[in-house]
């Protein structure tokens, strides 16, 4: 098979006309690689969005041919999926207020466009959900766009479509999260237009590594939360003096587990399924 991508996570292989997507145990912050794999990553968001994808289909098609014809060295941790061409487009939604759109809303009150109250502070929660996108960069950081930069981009029509539809699946997740004491703070989505123009889901969904998930029981707006996410490890990196470039740190031994159990509980919680490996 030809391997035509190798992202931060997944190495992506076209096998005829369909894709295999293979996610690793590769962790990155802030675009960085880091050297240390999280062991059993690969397998948790794979199983996870497939788990989400499942509950998600009524409301858009999404990628999945299967998860069992793929080669046997990749079970597991593999996709065999629908070739499509992406949009250039983050489809961001936001319940709560946290990382880079903290950030722009302490420097301009505004996140993507989207005027907010005065007075939010880290973690509070949103009047209603919000749809935040971001460039889709191939190389560096993406960046907030408006509303209006995507319908530039990519026609009102699909625009609103995909809006509704991020926001959509964002309140779907947040909703049975909530049942299972997960606050789902905010997720990022990606779309593609597969050859007769139908708009799909894609990539992988409502996950650690794309949304930000809290503990319902330990959150309180005004400092940093518990995440069970990959903030974890973005926190342990900000304590080091390292410029954010490559190469990342090694990840010592005890944050690599500390990880991986963050990981394995949202698994748990959310599917009510034991993680056996
Ligand atoms: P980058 O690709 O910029 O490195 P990334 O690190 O997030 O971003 P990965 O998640 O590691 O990338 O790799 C998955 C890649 O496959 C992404 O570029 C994603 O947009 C793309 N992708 C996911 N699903 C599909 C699909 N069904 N068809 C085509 N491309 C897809
Ligand atoms: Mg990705």
């Amino acid at each position: 098979m030809e391997l035509i991508h190798s992202g931060k996570v997944r190495d992506v292989y076209a096998d005829g006309d369909d894709l295999i997507l293979v996610a690793s145990d590769r962790v990155s912050v802030y675009d960085v690689v880091l050297p240390t794999p999280i062991p059993d990553k690969g397998k948790i968001l794979t199983r996870l969005s497939l788990w989400w994808f499942e509950r998600l289909a009524d409301i858009i098609p999404n990628h999945v041919i299967s998860a069992d014809d793929v080669p046997d060295e990749w079970r597991g941790r593999a996709i065999r999926c629908r070739r499509l061409t992406m949009l250039p487009v983050e489809w961001i939604a936001r319940g709560y207020l946290a990382g880079l759109g903290l950030k722009e809303y302490e420097k301009s009150g505004t996140v993507s466009g989207v005027a907010l109250p005065p007075g939010l502070v880290e973690a509070s929660r949103l009047p209603e959900p919000i749809f935040t996108p971001t460039t889709k960069a191939a190389e560096g950081h993406d960046e907030f766009i408006t509303f209006d930069d995507v319908v530039a981009e990519i026609g009102a029509d699909t625009a609103e479509r995909l809006r509704e539809t991020t926001l959509e699946v964002y309140r779907r997740g947040a909703e049975l999260a909530a049942e299972r004491g997960i606050v789902i703070a905010d997720t990022k989505l990606e779309f593609g237009r597969a050859p007769d123009g139908t708009l799909v889901l894609a990539d992988e969904v409502l996950t650690p590594d794309s949304s930000r998930f809290w503990p319902a029981d330990e959150w309180r707006p005004g400092r940093a939360q518990h995440s069970l996410d990959k903030q974890f490890v973005r926190d342990w990196s900000s304590t080091l003096d390292w410029d954010r470039t490559p190469p990342g740190p090694e990840i010592p031994q005890e944050v690599v587990d500390a990880t991986r159990a963050r990981y394995i509980e949202v698994y748990e919680r959310l599917t009510g399924e034991r993680w056996t490996g």
